[in-house]
């Protein structure tokens, strides 16, 4: 008997290292990121010496995500809507243009298999968006009781840029809108012990595949943002050598989540 191929469990190159490529061919210099000197690994953009590509997995999930990228933010280091795509086998990602709206892009929206959900804080909609806390099957089934796959998007960029392409773009105004409660959001920040609210595009995604009903895989995610945070402190050598963490905890930590996210869907 042949074995049956398993599902691939991490792509060699995913939507955003390809809108990595793409967006660099438009500019006519190179990004001007911090710590140019750094050699980096092309994928995850960390130095080389730290590079975490090796322990990049897919996990076991029911949720799709479109990252809409603001600008040039797809080509900073920092950025951590890559690591969504680093996880989820299905993520789809766009430049936002305020005139030339991606065609590809509005056609996965009104794709029929999907549900979209606008992932933004309730106090900055327009409109009357429905604005829904979690997403549960009822919110996934339409009156024929077909089952649509929820499909997150996210608006990659600092707040101020997220709110501007939510106002300059009619097709984000048509969706139902993932909002978290601000106790939700103050449980995360204590949990992360952060003392403010600024959390990065990954930590939004983790929160929303909680809410999405697949909490192994919002904290798979969560791990998966601290190890990249801290091997890109590491890179800058921003942390003094008393206070260091081994990265083996961090490595450790991811692969128990993700280890959790495939029991899970074994189950
Ligand atoms: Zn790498």
């Amino acid at each position: 008997m042949s074995e049956l191929p398993s599902k691939p469990t991490k792509a060699p190159i995913h939507a955003v290292h390809r809108l990595h490529e793409y967006r660099k061919s438009l500019s006519t210099k190179p990004f001007g990121a911090r710590g140019k000197k750094l050699v980096r690994c092309n994928l995850c953009l960390l130095g080389e010496l730290f590079c975490t590509c090796k322990h990049r997995q897919y996990l076991n999930t029911n949720t799709s995500f479109m990252l809409i990228m603001y600008n040039d933010e797809v080509l900073k280091p920092t950025n951590s809507g890559r690591l969504i795509a680093d996880l989820i086998p299905d993520t789809h990602a766009f430049l936002w243009t305020r005139t030339e709206t991606d065609t590809a892009m509005l056609a996965l929206l009104s794709n029929p298999t999907y549900q979209p959900f606008l992932v933004f804080p309730q106090q900055y909609v327009e409109n009357d968006q429905v604005v829904v806390e979690q997403i549960t099957a009822t919110s996934l089934t339409t009156e024929q009781g077909i089952t649509k796959i929820p499909l997150l998007v996210m608006l990659d960029g600092s707040w101020r840029e997220a709110i501007k392409m939510y106002r300059k773009s009619p097709y984000l105004q048509q969706m139902p809108v993932l909002s978290f409660a601000p106790e939700t959001l103050a449980t995360y920040a204590l949990r992360k012990g952060s003392h403010d609210f600024q959390l990065g595009t990954a930590e939004v995604a983790a929160m929303a595949l909680t809410a999405a009903q697949e909490p192994q895989n919002g904290l798979a995610l969560s791990t998966w943002f601290d190890l990249f945070v801290e091997s890109s402190l590491l890179g800058r050598n921003r942390r003094a050598k008393e206070t260091l963490t081994p990265i083996t905890e961090f490595i450790n930590a991811f692969k128990q989540a993700l280890k959790a996210s495939h029991e899970c869907a074994e189950k």
